[in-house]
């Protein structure tokens, strides 16, 4: 089988690859579609020395339909349209049981430790599979594999209803995500965006107001637009360090923000938080991190039953040999949305 592998310093091929066998309890998925987010970047873009060695199939955002099953595997078919949760776990920690595979101290992500969904077939367990609703597409399985759960998770944290104003930096998949369903969920909306062809997306997928922070001051554009009190949500999904901060100044008295975006800060470097105002203000802040396997039902539910118009964020597709030439697009950071998609 195919599959897409990254070498450093950004190139990438599709490789020859055997085709994986389901082990008990596992699974194998023939890929159907397979989203770019933008974590693949952070390995795409690491030297070919930090690369050197390392032959892991890229991506985690896979959906596609069940090829074979191992040994007691009972409740996924062949023939199952699926979506494919990204962490695989033990199953039998504490974490998993509560749904926080990703928290498993042998969780491995799809794209990192093992070989991910930039490839005609998938292997996984029984329990990753998540059946998708008819109403839903393979490429809507692919965006709630990843993007799409993290928006939800993060703004049902946030808690967030018609009462707000939602301000979300960054319009990048997961930020679109975030826009889309906090609408969904009542929120009046304000983007924050750099790029002009994302401020044009952000329009198209419902933003009530948006924000070039290269052109206007973000916290008193929020305020103007909020009678001088600043919006009661922010989500950060960029991981910019103005953004983030944004995201607190932004807020009104005794607002909520989420940071979402992870960034390319190096891991543990802290990042500046204006903590007068956090004090001051009693802003409320979190951090949100992909999302719980078991928000998988209520997540579909809520993009079927409220008919989100999730498809219009994708704005590229490509087949898996066109896969270098998809993310090579999608790491000029001018998309909406790119997958990988099998006819
Ligand atoms: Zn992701
Ligand atoms: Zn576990």
């Amino acid at each position: 089988m195919r599959g897409l592998v990254f070498l450093g310093d950004k190139k990438a091929e599709v490789r020859d690859f055997p085709k994986p066998e389901p082990g008990p309890g596992e699974v194998v998925v023939e890929m159907k579609a397979a989203g770019l987010c933008g974590s693949d970047l952070n390995y795409y873009r690491q030297t070919s020395a930090e690369r050197a060695g390392v032959v892991i199939i890229a991506g985690h955002e896979p959906s596609g339909v069940v090829d074979s099953v191992g040994h007691g595997v009972n409740t996924v078919h062949v023939g199952d349209r699926v979506s494919v949760y990204h962490y695989r776990g033990c199953g039998h920690c504490k974490h998993c049981l509560a749904g926080n595979i990703m928290w498993c101290p042998e969780a491995r992500g799809y794209g990192g430790p093992i070989h991910g969904s930039a490839a005609d077939f998938i292997l996984t367990d029984a329990r990753n599979c998540l059946p998708l609703p008819d109403e839903l597409t393979f490429a809507h399985g692919a965006l709630i594999a990843c993007a799409a759960g993290t928006a939800f998770s993060a703004l049902r944290k946030l808690q967030v209803s018609g009462n707000d104003t939602v301000v979300i930096f960054g319009q990048g998949p997961v930020g679109m995500n975030c826009l889309i369903m906090a609408r969904g969920m009542g929120g009046r909306v304000i983007a924050v965006e750099p790029i002009a062809q994302r401020r044009a997306l952000a329009r198209k997928l419902g933003a009530d107001e948006i924000i070039d922070p290269n052109s206007s001051d973000v916290r008193s554009a929020v305020r103007s637009l909020t009678k001088g009190e600043g919006a009661d949500v922010a989500l950060d999904c960029s991981g910019s360090d103005a953004a983030r901060d944004g995201a607190i100044t932004c807020l009104r008295l005794g607002g909520k923000a989420a940071f979402v975006g992870l960034g390319s800060r190096p891991a543990g470097e802290p990042s500046p938080i204006n903590a007068l105002h956090l004090i001051g203000s009693q802003i409320t802040v979190m951090g949100s991190f992909v999302m719980p396997i078991s928000n998988y039902w209520d997540l579909a539910d809520f993009i079927v039953q409220r008919r989100l118009p999730m498809l219009e964020m994708i704005t590229h597709r490509f087949s898996i040999e066109e896969a270098p030439e998809a993310v090579a697009l999608f790491d000029g950071g001018r998309t909406g949305k790119v997958i990988i998609e099998w006819p």
